[in-house]
């Protein structure tokens, strides 16, 4: 049964910021995980050679594990390598394992360097078996061929930006990636979505940082605001996303409305009854 009214199209979001610690991580986890909740088939891949996504959605990924790896540099097929996630059977996770951080080395010297994960993606997407709606890839804290092979295979940009006084610093390198990738490697990529992170309201300079990110970005900003929590920052460690370890939490409400306000904002129909169908 479908909860959501959803397109029929594959929506591939690609979750950046060169900056670390910013959300992205967690953006990318509970955002998927919100998403699988109200009746969407998400898949997760894993750039990043931390693997603190494949953690968080209790994928195993240790370095015997085929992974997102395989995929970019011996051109295994996706579906060789994607995993579901424990907590949901619409969830899923191509894992990164410690092997990846060679990764952005050894793609420099292979053909099509750039379009690995693009076309490992659409071979994957064109198969009935694999209809997914939302893919949202999770990048590393650089503009290296990681990212840039993230930004090749997406049709959106989500930049998840913590609420604190260097907020904007680095944007700017940041959007003259994606003009350069829109021009050489990829017209279709459009930032979309801005989501305000780690919001605490008790502060005036959080305050300021947001209304300043809405006035440079006033149509991209959602206009839920995921607030600092602890219940978000503990629950990795239970190889769970907040949706799964505490879904009351001011945390799992934000990422879920947040969720909600992306299916929304492609012009799709309203997600019907989402609050009386969460799960969990
Ligand atoms: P990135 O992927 O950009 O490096 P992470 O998603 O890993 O960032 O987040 C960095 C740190 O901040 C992590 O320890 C994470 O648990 C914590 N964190 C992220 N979002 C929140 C939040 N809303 N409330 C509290 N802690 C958070
Ligand atoms: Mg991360």
């Amino acid at each position: 049964s479908t909860e959501v009214q959803l397109t029929g199209q594959t929506r591939v979001l690609t979750v950046s910021n060169q900056k670390g610690g910013v959300g992205k991580t967690t953006t990318t986890v509970n955002i998927a995980a919100a998403l699988a909740a109200v009746g969407a088939r998400v898949l997760v891949i894993d750039l990043d050679p931390q693997g603190n996504a494949s953690t968080a959605l209790g994928v195993p990924h240790t370095a015997d594990i085929p992974s997102i790896y395989d995929v970019l540099i011996d051109e295994f097929p996706l579906a060789d390598i994607v995993q579901t996630s424990p907590e949901s059977p619409r969830l899923f996770c191509a894992p990164s394992t410690i092997h990846l951080a060679g990764a952005e080395i050894e793609l420099v010297s292979q053909v099509a360097r750039e379009h690995r994960l693009r076309t490992a993606l659409d071979e994957y997407l064109a198969s009935p078996e694999h209809s997914i709606d939302f893919v949202l890839i999770d990048c590393p804290p650089s503009l290296g061929l990681l990212t840039i092979n993230a930004f090749t295979a997406a049709g959106e940009l989500l930049i998840p930006i913590q609420c604190e006084y260097y907020a904007l610093e680095g944007l700017s390198q940041l959007l003259n990636t994606v003009r350069m990738i829109q021009k050489h490697l990829n017209p279709r990529l459009s930032l979309s979505t801005i989501l305000l992170t780690m919001y605490d309201g008790r502060t005036r300079l959080a305050q300021q940082v947001a209304d300043e990110v809405r006035q440079h970005f006033p149509r991209e900003v959602l206009d839920t605001v995921i607030p600092r929590s602890v219940r978000v920052s503990e629950a990795p460690s239970f190889g769970q996303t907040v949706i799964a370890y505490d879904g009351q939490s001011a945390g799992a409400i934000a990422y879920r409305e947040a969720a909600v306000e992306l299916i929304r904002r492609d012009g799709a129909p309203a997600v019907t009854h989402a609050e009386s169908n969460i799960e969990g």
